[in-house]
């Protein structure tokens, strides 16, 4: 290609290299395709020195687009023959960057801030990635949770997930990612990815969403109560709040925060969780 990112002979070529047959299991599709590289860095609006989290960095598609920038890139990858090739390639082709990249082999649910010194510091970083489909939403809220200082993600998931993801409250799609990654701030979709672009090529389209925290909308003292309150709503989401949420949410809550019993959880906004989760802290026993 001559462009210093891979196309789909390089990623090939990479791939036999280094031995790699990619699995299903851990969601490993590779862009082949540098115009959606620059695509996913354009949107996630990456500038030089900015600190970026990859999670699944796979054959460094993504990783090379985002280096390209300027930008200090933290690597995560479960695939220890990824993780390993991964330096290699980037020396291969971009040998400039290699400094600005830390790889850790590691699966990113189980991943600490102490395990990545570049972003402990409370400097604010964004996490770009595409992420492996089977573990998108959990990868993302784990995150969210972790990591205080995470300011935004710009990230590629598969189109259900990402609709998901942006739902509004009283739409059949409206579910427990919804409210809970509105907990923490605002989603929007970005834009489709056909499924051309993958090698192997995926049996579902892709989109981008693009997320910004808003630090202190809600006390993140209470999300533990508040989540357990989402999740038990939409167990039953065919229920009314006074019986999906019998004997975890009680009577008082409800005319304390003013809000409906008769209601489902699947109408309720995340601030109506909120408000609900704090009258039943505060309610009189
Ligand atoms: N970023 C590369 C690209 O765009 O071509 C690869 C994306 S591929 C969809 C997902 C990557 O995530 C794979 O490299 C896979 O090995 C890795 N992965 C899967 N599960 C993971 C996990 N729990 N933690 C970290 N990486 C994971």
């Amino acid at each position: 290609q001559g462009s210093g990112l891979l196309g789909a002979s390089d990623i090939r070529r990479l791939a036999a290299q280094a031995n790699i047959s990619p699995t299903k299991k851990l969601g490993q599709n590779f862009v082949i395709d540098p115009g959606t590289v620059r695509r996913i860095v354009h949107e996630a609006g990456v500038q030089a020195g900015e600190h970026v989290l990859e999670i699944g960095p796979g054959l460094g598609s993504l990783t090379l687009g985002l280096l390209e920038t300027g930008a200090v890139v933290d690597a995560i990858e479960i695939d220890a023959a990824l993780a390993q090739n991964l330096p290699v390639t980037v020396h291969e082709f971009m040998p400039e960057a290699s400094g600005r990249l830390t790889v850790l082999n590691k699966d990113a649910l189980q991943v600490e801030p102490l395990d990545v010194p570049g972003l402990a510091d409370g400097q604010s970083f964004t996490l770009v990635a595409n992420l492996p489909y089977n573990v998108a939403t959990p990868v993302i809220l784990t995150l969210l949770e972790r990591f205080t200082s995470l300011n935004s993600l710009l990230v590629m998931v598969q189109k259900e997930v990402a609709d998901r993801l942006v739902a509004q409250p009283g739409t059949k799609i409206y579910g427990v990612p919804s409210v809970k990654l509105a907990w923490y701030g605002q989603a929007h979709r970005a834009g489709l990815v056909g499924r051309n672009v993958f090698w192997p090529a995926p049996n579902v389209d892709s989109a981008l969403v693009r997320f910004q925290r808003i630090p202190h909308m809600h006390d993140h003292g209470n999300a533990t109560a508040v989540f357990a309150i989402i999740d038990a709503a939409f167990r039953q989401r065919r229920k009314t709040l006074h019986a999906a949420l019998k004997g975890i949410v009680h009577d008082a809550a409800y005319s304390l925060s003013g809000i409906d019993p008769r209601r489902r959880g699947e109408t309720l906004t995340v601030n109506e969780f909120d408000a609900l989760a704090q009258a039943e802290s505060a309610r009189p026993f």
